[in-house]
């Protein structure tokens, strides 16, 4: 008798490493720990192709992949924002996926996964009979928050968040200023208001969720949707994370920064990175130098190139290749920190920077990976939130799991110097700091207890998978 092919989940991936590299973890252990066939469907355009190649390349060889072709956006306003675009893009490349999935087949698509900006392809999982579900690449609060923006949008009261009050308490999560809401969500006449709205209206939809976040990150929160769920109010959601790359010996060529760390006494390194879209202006680059020259403190810093024009978020700027973001610190300063201070261009491999013995704070953009980085590592820190929903990040990083500082002056005007030195002080030596300190030494030990044989994550996938498995396809979902 044959033996039945595995089945087959297909995961759809929006654009950006921030929602390649947990989507590509969750790739992995479906493919080695519950033996699924995953094919990971990639878009094309609005990402970095040389950062997702090297992302990709860390799946196992089991793991099949898959790049849509490019879709034409020339059409939309160049002001029209990057997260209108994500959603344009997805929703025009829905053929190309419908395509694919229809495509001559090996065996059964048993489920479909999206991502946070791709549940546009909720309704082809449902034309096609298979299980539609969302990953989402955040945490428990920003669902929470999305569903709100679906309640003001009620036909009986029709409103938006402006006209709430304001600090808003968000049941179960942090107390959140609405200047904490992620881009987009403060106001209805932003174009990307309404693709939200969309987005989480589709979320009713869903058969169930994956959270990169674990039931003691935000306990109230995991609670508040097991309430929603039982009632039948909102899909099951389950803890997942946190899913963090395990640190392979593959970057190589970055070993330079970790040969560095190996020779900094332990816990005496500040490590300074706003993730892979982050961009200070020239301004605020030399004031950051020289706060971490003056903070007296060991630091390490993934310098990226200025923000020219005053957007903080440069995702969608491909670095040339004669650009050197080191030429624009400040004169003097790498001579005059050198010993103690190492700066690196672009890049550094930070999930081993993190865990590494020699790195004792993290000054953050608060990015949802980096932050659940930080928290695997036990690294306490300095929240400096630049776009998307990093501010919201930080609210919760601050308030509900209380692993970082975030000091007042870190607002949208000019972080100056002694604000900076201040803080790093603060989270390196002071009260404030090491009460953050020793949460991130708990919750290191809770992240670790999530993914440990009986541990809350680990259950939580087991059950999807086993209901993916469980599952008889009776649509025609078909993948090549
Ligand atoms: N990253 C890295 N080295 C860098 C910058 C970023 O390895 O120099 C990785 C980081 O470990 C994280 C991801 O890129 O996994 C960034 O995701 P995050 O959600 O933190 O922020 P985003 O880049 O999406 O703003």
């Amino acid at each position: 008798e044959e033996l039945a092919p595995p089945q087959k989940v297909v995961i759809f991936a929006s654009p950006g490493a921030g929602h390649l590299i947990p989507l590509v973890e969750l790739a992995r252990r479906l493919a080695v720990d519950q033996s699924l066939a995953v094919t990971v469907v990639t878009l094309t355009g609005m990402s970095n192709p040389a950062t997702d190649a090297a992302v990709l390349s860390s799946l196992p060889a089991s793991v099949a992949t898959a790049a849509l072709p490019a879709v034409s956006l020339d059409d939309l306003p160049p002001d029209i924002g990057f997260g209108t675009l994500m959603f344009e893009l997805v929703r025009r490349s829905l053929p190309h996926l419908r395509a694919l999935m229809l495509g001559p087949s090996s065996g059964p698509v048993t489920a479909l996964v999206c991502d946070f900006f791709g549940t546009s392809a909720l309704p082809l999982a449902a034309e096609l009979g298979v299980q539609g579900y969302v990953f989402f690449p955040n945490s428990f609060a920003l669902i929470s928050i999305m569903r709100h923006i679906v309640e003001l949008h009620g036909d009986a009261a029709p409103g938006e968040y402006r006209d709430l009050p304001d600090p808003l308490p968000l049941s179960g999560g942090p107390v959140l200023r609405h200047a904490d809401l992620p881009d987009g969500f403060r106001d209805r006449t932003d174009p990307v208001y309404a693709y939200l709205v969309e987005e989480a209206r589709r979320y009713g939809r869903a058969d169930g969720f994956l959270v990169n976040s674990f039931e003691e990150l935000e306990i109230a929160m995991a609670e508040k949707f097991k309430r929603h769920a039982e009632g039948g109010a909102f899909p099951p959601v389950y803890p997942v994370g946190p899913f963090v790359r395990p640190s392979s010996g593959e970057e190589s060529d970055e070993s330079a920064c970790l040969e560095w760390l190996d020779r900094q006494p332990e816990d005496s390194v500040v490590y300074v990175s706003f993730g892979t879209g982050g961009a200070l202006s020239v301004e605020q680059t030399a004031e950051l130098a020289a706060g971490l020259e003056t903070s007296g403190h060991r630091f390490l810093w993934v310098v990226r190139m200025p923000s020219l024009d005053g957007n903080p978020c440069a995702l969608a700027t491909i670095p040339g290749a004669e650009d050197n973001p080191l030429a624009w610190l400040p004169e003097g300063f790498l001579e005059r920190t050198r010993g103690r201070g190492l700066a690196v261009a672009a890049w550094a491999p930070q999930v081993r920077v993190l865990s590494h013995p020699a790195t004792a704070a993290f000054v953050s953009h608060c990015g949802w990976n980096s932050a659940l980085e930080s928290v695997a590592a036990g690294v306490p820190m300095v929240a400096w939130p630049l776009y998307a929903e990093q501010k919201t990040n930080a609210a919760i990083l601050n308030e509900v799991t209380g692993v970082a500082l975030r000091p007042a002056a870190y607002g949208d005007g000019l972080v100056a110097r002694e604000e900076i030195a201040a803080a790093v002080r603060e989270l390196m030596e002071g009260e404030k700091g090491s009460a953050a300190r020793s949460r991130a030494r708990e919750l290191r030990e809770a992240a670790a207890r999530a993914w440990s044989p009986e541990g809350s994550s680990r259950r939580a996938l087991g059950d999807v998978a086993g209901r993916w498995k469980a599952a008889v396809v009776d649509g025609n979902g078909r993948i090549g």
